[in-house]
This record gives structure tokens, sequence and C-alpha cells, in this order.
């Protein structure tokens, strides 16, 4: 038996995306047949509820190329993405979203790049007149924050979109953490990085699963994963705050020796107490986000469970 060996995987996360691997994968094929490098494309069914599945199954059947992972339950997109690397066996490997957003026709630019020696290649995205403009303003907040504090650098319009060469990939299959934050990690490993700008294309159908909970969850992650400032702030803000208070003593002793003692101060006993007490609890918060996710990590669970594998030949999980 000769075994085919792709020299390109294209990894696709989808939850519920039915609709749009036909039109994906239409659109793909063509393109990576042009491109004449051997490739497979690796989706993984992140847990679907409506008939991807079952398309998945019908595509492996008519092109074996085709091959998939389909999880037990939805794990998420970053996960997915996880899996996709795992399974993948080519020597780069290109990270795309199943609702045409990312479109395939990009791809031979960032194979030319590869080419060229890069080995971290992403699509950056030109405009985000796709997304709605509450998303765009807090993104761009959290990026400002993230660049501030965090450990990486994260190119501006940076997505998932994007090429990997093996060594970049084989570096990611090392970090096993469980909340990861894809966008971050990509960042993390380095490696010779270019961005190829590209226009977002509109969803095909459906609509985008991450609503201000899951991008807000996402985002935390992103902080938490990347910086410790969110836990080391509150050493500072102690520092401020006992200073002050030791400012207060002092005058109000200046302020009792000179002018005797003085009941009132009711109202700012009580804002005090209450303010601090927010403070206190808020900061209880934090360490416990971290400690939340210490748990996670040490409970040692497997990153995913695969429920059904349809083609590939590398059998891992
Ligand atoms: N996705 C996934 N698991 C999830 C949510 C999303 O694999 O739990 C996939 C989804 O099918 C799509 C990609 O991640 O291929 C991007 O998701 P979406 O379009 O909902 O997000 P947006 O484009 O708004 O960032
Ligand atoms: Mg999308």
């Amino acid at each position: 038996m000769t075994q085919y060996l792709p020299e390109i995987s294209i990894v696709v996360p989808g939850y519920n995306e039915a609709r749009n691997l036909r039109p994906l994968v239409g659109r793909l094929i063509p393109v990576m047949e042009d491109l004449g490098a051997p490739f497979e494309v690796v989706f993984v069914d992140d847990g679907s509820r409506d008939e991807t599945l079952e398309i998945l199954r019908e595509l492996n059947a008519f092109d074996p190329r085709i091959c998939a992972i389909s999880f037990s339950r939805n794990f998420g997109k970053e996960i997915a993405i996880a899996a996709g690397l795992d399974q993948a066996r080519g020597a780069a490997v290109v990270i795309m979203d199943a609702d045409l957003q990312h479109p395939p026709e990009v791809i031979p630019q960032l194979v030319e790049k590869w080419r060229d020696g890069y080995k971290n290649i992403y699509g950056e995205r030109l405009d985000r007149a796709t997304d709605p403009r509450l998303r765009v303003a807090l993104t761009r907040v959290f990026y400002r924050i993230i660049d501030h504090f965090g450990d990486v650098a994260l190119p501006e319009g940076a997505g998932d979109f994007r090429l990997l060469d093996r060594q970049a990939v084989d570096a990611l299959l090392q970090m096993r953490e469980k909340a990861r934050f894809n966008k971050g990690l990509f960042a993390w490993i380095g490696f010779k990085t270019i961005g190829v700008p590209f226009t977002v294309e509109e969803r095909a159908f459906g609509v985008s699963t991450f609503n201000f909970t899951r991008l807000a969850r996402f985002a935390l992650d992103g902080l938490m994963s990347f910086s410790s400032i969110p836990l080391k702030m509150w050493a500072y803000a102690g520092i401020l705050i006992s200073g002050f208070a030791l400012a207060m003593a002092a005058w109000f002793f200046v302020k009792t020796m000179i002018l005797g003692v003085d009941v009132p101060g009711y109202a700012s006993l009580i804002v005090s107490i209450a303010f601090f007490s927010g403070v206190q609890l808020l900061s209880l918060g934090v360490l416990g986000e971290y400690i939340a996710r210490i748990f996670a990590e040490v409970k040692g669970r497997p990153l995913y469970l695969v429920a059904e594998r349809i083609g590939g030949e590398k059998a891992k999980s």
C-alpha cells in the first residue's frame, strides 16, 4: 500500500457548519489542485448538532483527501484547532474558518511566503467591516491592554487564518495548556513571521457563535494566559491605599491634637468600608480566576475527546 503523504494540510474547525462545508470545499479544492502540492483537508467537527458530521462522511467518501475528527461534544474553537494540528501531517499547515470568512484564494500567497522561508505566516485582516461596531471597539481596547501588559506582542489584524511550518506546528503541539488562546500562542512561538493582507468576507451561512459573553471569556483567557498583571496590580493598589491611609492617620493625629476630638464622619466611614471591601473581593476574584486555571491544568484531563475519525492515517489523540 502506498501512503499518500500530504505536503500541505488545511485545518478547519467547524461547529454547526453543515451548510458551509460544500461551498468551502468547492472553492478550496480547485485552489489546492492549482497549487499542485499534495494536500489534505482536516475538518474538526466540534460537537456539531446539525448535519456537519454526515456531510463530512460524504465528503470523505467522495474525496479521501478530506478527513475529519469529530469531538464527543463542543470543546470550543481553540481546542478544535489544537486537535486539527495534532492530526495534520503536512510540512505546512493552513488554519482557516469553515464559514468562508477566510477566502481560500489567499492560500497560494501564504504558500508562496512559506516557500520563501517564512514559518509563521498570518492573514492580516484589512478591515473589520463584517464585525459589529461594538465588537470592533472592544477588540481594540483588549489588544491595547494585551500589548501593554502581556508577555507577547500580537501583530495588528492577525487572526487564526494562517500558515504554519512544521517546525512551528511541532512547537505548538508541545503546549497542551487547557485555557488556550491561540493568537497568543502563535505569537509566543516566534519563528520567521510575516503578514499577508486579505479582506474578510461575510459569513456564508448561519451566524457567529461568538456572542458577547463568549468573547469576554475568550479575552479573559487571553489576558490571564499571557500576563500576570491582573495578579500583581493588587500589590500596587495595596501600596497606594496603605500610603493614603497612613497620610490620613497623620492628618487626623495632628488635627485632633490641635482641635480636639471630632465625632462626625459616619458617611466617610461607611463609604470607605464599602469601597475597600469591594477592592478586597475583586482582588480575591482575580486570584480565584487564576486558581481555577491552575486547577484545570492540574487535573490533567485530555484536551479533547474524539468520538469518531473519518479518514486520515495518523491515528493519535
Ligand atoms: N467554531 C468552532 N467551535 C466553536 C465555535 C466556532 O469550531 O465552539 C468554528 C466555527 O465553525 C468557524 C470558526 O470557528 O469555523 C469561527 O467561528 P465564528 O464564525 O462563529 O466566529 P467569528 O467569525 O465571528 O470570529
Ligand atoms: Mg466567522
